[in-house]
């Protein structure tokens, strides 16, 4: 396992890290999460990502309890949450931005993961209620308060970003130091090309999410059955109606195809294609049984077997490289 440090900070995050959606708490049992968990950890993985969303809660108890049954020693392991979407509870309040939500959720998830403080705390989308200068006061005093330790945000806009670091600056507070966004090889806009001014000013890490696309790009859609995968849950039917199209069938067979001349597993070049992006901090993975997480992290010892060429048939196979200006 390699470590990469996180932007602008000090932190090493491994450069694979295992996230819970839709597994945790909802699609798996406690026991498969807890093998799945001991087993990214004892690959090196250091970094396990969560949300006061998934699972409504639940998928923070899951963790929670296994990071308590294991006993890894607190400075080995990081852990994140994120705010925003709220927990389930459907009044004004038990969602957003603001200082109220933000403060609750975190004591919140620290009391689901059991833990006396968060490493990573991150803003699952933009409020555009609240205003941003309230969001970076609490998030500075929640560090200051020693419950949180560094922040970030997911899915913001450059501008938004950029924005929060403007605010922080100008009060001497601590900005946002990560950003979680979408980046595989059907999504890479935002990171190949929305945030590149960011990374060259303020500099953020980031802790990529759904590096196969939900699973699309293992290419087992194309075989039907869908299901008896993530894509075939009725909570994720607009997932599905987004990511099974017949286009996207014909741009993954392509894919299968360019793994397969590789020797890997369209998984694991998945993998590898979003590692090649030296701005990706840690990539997120998904799993739900061992055998995925396996061959997940063994695309790791693969890592140079892809050449050149094989990422620019992957650029003229998805047509979606982001054209960036020329001056
Ligand atoms: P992926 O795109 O890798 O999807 C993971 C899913 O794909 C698995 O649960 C499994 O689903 C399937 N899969 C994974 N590996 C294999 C394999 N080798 N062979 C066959 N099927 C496989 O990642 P996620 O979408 O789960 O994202 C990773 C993490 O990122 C999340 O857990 C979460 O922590 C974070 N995230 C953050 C978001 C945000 O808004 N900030 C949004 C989404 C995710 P199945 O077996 O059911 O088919």
């Amino acid at each position: 396992m390699e470590y990469r440090i996180m932007g602008p900070t000090g932190l090493p995050l491994s450069e694979v890290s295992f996230g819970s959606w839709i597994t945790f708490g909802n699609q798996i049992d406690a026991r498969v999460s807890a093998g799945l968990m001991e087993f990214a950890y004892d690959r090196g993985v250091n970094f396990f990502d969560n949300a006061e969303t998934y699972a409504h809660g639940h998928s923070e108890e899951v963790m929670g309890q296994i990071l308590q049954a294991k006993g890894w020693s607190r400075d080995t392991w990081c852990v994140s949450s994120k705010v925003f979407f709220g927990a389930g509870g459907q009044a004004p309040t038990q969602r957003g931005l603001h200082r109220k939500h933000i403060i609750e959720a975190c004591h919140a998830a620290l009391r689901r993961l059991r833990v006396e403080y968060l490493d990573l705390y991150m803003c699952h989308r933009p409020d555009k209620k609240t205003p941003i200068e309230e969001t970076v006061w609490t998030m500075h005093q929640l560090i200051q308060q020693g419950k949180i330790l560094y922040w970030g945000t997911s899915e913001w806009s450059a501008a938004e970003i950029l924005e929060a670091h403007r605010i922080a600056a100008l009060h001497h507070l601590i900005g946002p130091v990560v950003e979680q966004p979408q980046y595989n090889a059907l999504v890479r806009e935002k990171m190949e090309a929305e945030y590149l001014d960011v990374f060259r000013t303020v500099g953020m890490g980031t802790t990529t999410w759904s590096p196969l696309a939900s699973g699309v790009l293992t290419g087992k859609y194309l075989k039907g059955g869908a299901e008896a995968h993530r894509l075939g849950r009725e909570e994720l039917r607009w997932l599905a109606d987004r990511l099974l199209t017949p286009e996207t069938a014909a741009k993954v067979e392509g894919w299968v195809g360019l793994a397969s001349e590789n020797g890997l597993t369209p998984a694991q070049l998945g993998i590898l294609w979003c590692l090649r992006n030296p701005h990706v901090t840690t990539v997120l993975l998904g799993a739900s049984n061992l055998a995925q997480l396996r061959e997940n992290l063994d695309a790791l010892d693969h890592k140079g077997r892809v050449d050149a060429r094989t990422w620019e048939a992957v650029d003229a196979l998805f047509g979606n490289r982001p054209i960036l200006p020329a001056y």
